[in-house]
């Protein structure tokens, strides 16, 4: 399982339009389920496709703080099943059913592929939209305690009162967009070196 954050002007939906167009075809099938701020896109293999093992993933798309967090693996439905709740869960015809398929999915060499190119597919899409892992304009911000001046991340001294801006200054890790502070060494979200 794969956790990015993506910072800027970009909805949930930009992402999965762009998996849907992406992956709705040929041997695979794509679909989407969620509400607008929640959305989840699973991609398999058709139930007809000629070649090829069965290959299912699941990518979940939310709105986060400042841009989407997207998630994106193939044991997502275990989580995503209890996250969505019951009327949700409806929506899906049979949610156990992909219990009993985790095993195929796990060993199936294609699926690994696969996720490469829905993350590929994801950054474009990002990227399109003017997001990025990079924190954006507004978070680039820091608030000074003392005169409540927003200032740009970087600066040691308010630019208003002068005031030190310390270590309270926001960052992003470069490998995924967690938000980390100045101080800390390793990504608590993706275990890169920052
Ligand atoms: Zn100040
Ligand atoms: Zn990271």
């Amino acid at each position: 399982m794969e956790r990015k954050f993506f910072h800027g002007n970009i909805q949930p939906v930009d992402i999965a339009q762009a998996l849907l167009a992406e992956f709705n075809q040929g041997n695979l099938r794509a679909q989407t389920l969620g509400a607008s701020d929640k959305l989840i896109v699973q991609v398999s293999t058709s139930p007809n496709a000629s070649s090829g093992g069965q290959t299912a993933l699941t990518v979940t798309i939310q709105s986060g703080e400042d841009g989407v967090i997207v998630e994106a693996g193939q044991q997502a439905w275990l989580g995503v099943a209890a996250s969505l709740g019951a009327s949700a869960l409806s929506a899906i015809r049979n949610p156990f059913s992909l219990f009993g398929r985790l095993d195929d999915i796990a060993q199936d060499l294609e699926n690994l592929q696969l996720v490469e190119k829905v993350w590929k597919v994801i950054e474009q899409a990002v990227k399109t939209s003017g997001a990025s892992t990079q924190l954006s304009e507004r978070l680039r911000r820091v608030t000074c305690e003392f005169c409540h001046t927003a200032n740009p991340v970087g600066e040691p001294a308010c630019l208003a009162c002068g005031a030190p801006l310390g270590m309270a200054q926001p960052n992003a890790c470069p490998h995924c967009g967690f938000v980390v502070t100045k101080h800390e060494r390793i990504c608590p979200n993706c275990k890169e070196k920052l």
